[in-house]
């Protein structure tokens, strides 16, 4: 595997050193070094309990780790507030999407602009609502009205009213219709065309490698492979690594 390609070419945006997380006796993340550009869309897919939500949790500040550090242009994230978190440019679009049914779509987008301290916030709502006028025509009718496709594009452009850096996402095609996930992933080329980072995890391996830049496949808590997506999809220990087979962590950082 070349040099180039398991690193970002730019400048670093966010990095990962050395991350652990546990919970209790169980180690998810077992030490795992990530580095991801300003711009740059990197993808991660792996078997179930490879500890990859785990990941994401914990760089979005929502679980502490036990080892290592996360840091966003330099500074780390340790000890931050989540909303200070989200400030640094971090956002996260979870899996199950995360969207409080009872409140109204409107209410929902504005929780995403919650951190923002800047007079805009009307204007990229309407943004939005330009941008997917089913959100707009359905402005004050609860969330959990929408199908499971609006919703995941609510979910996505809340996260998106807070001005991310980074914006990660968990499954996002999880239980969604082919037509539904081709809408999701065109989202997400047009948010990676505006500048903003995308770490990606999923199941749907063709989806995300279509989307990246560079692409990890993580298995009992650690990287077994990185590269870009070409060089990891031939590689010819890809379907070990893709369905869980136990194999040796990649030597340095991703
Ligand atoms: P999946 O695709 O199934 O969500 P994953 O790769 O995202 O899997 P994680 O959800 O991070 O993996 O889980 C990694 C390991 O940590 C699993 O063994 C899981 O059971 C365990 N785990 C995750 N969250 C918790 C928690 N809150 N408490 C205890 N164990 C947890």
């Amino acid at each position: 595997m070349t040099d180039h390609s398991d690193k970002p070419s730019g400048d670093s945006l966010v990095e990962v050193c050395g991350l652990v997380v546990r919970y209790g006796g169980i180690a998810a993340v077992q030490g795992v070094d990530l580095r991801i550009g300003a711009g740059e869309a990197v993808a991660i897919v792996g078997p179930n309990g490879a500890g990859k939500t785990s990941l994401l949790s914990a760089i979005a500040g929502i679980v502490r780790p036990s080892a290592g550090t996360v840091e966003v242009s330099g500074r780390p994230l340790a000890g931050l507030a989540l909303s200070d978190v989200v400030r640094q440019g971090i956002a996260l679009v979870p899996e199950g999407r995360n969207i409080f049914g009872s409140l109204t779509v409107m209410e929902n987008l504005r929780l995403g602009a919650t951190p923002r301290r800047d007079a805009s916030v009307a204007a990229d709502i309407d943004r939005v609502f330009a941008d997917f006028p089913i959100l707009g025509e359905r402005r004050d009718q609860p969330a959990g009205q929408l199908s499971g496709g609006e919703q995941q594009m609510l979910a996505i452009a809340r996260a998106m009213l807070s001005k991310p850096r980074l914006l990660m996402l968990d499954e996002p095609s999880l239980g969604l219709a082919p037509t539904i996930v081709d809408k999701v992933y065109e989202l997400l080329g047009q948010i990676r065309a505006q500048g903003v980072a995308l770490l990606v995890v999923e199941q749907n391996a063709a989806r995300a490698f279509a989307l990246a830049d560079r692409a990890c496949v993580m298995s009992r808590g650690v990287f077994t492979l990185t590269g870009t997506p070409e060089e990891i999809g031939r590689h010819e220990a890809f379907d070990a690594a893709y369905f869980g087979v136990a194999m040796t962590p990649t030597a340095g950082a991703a």
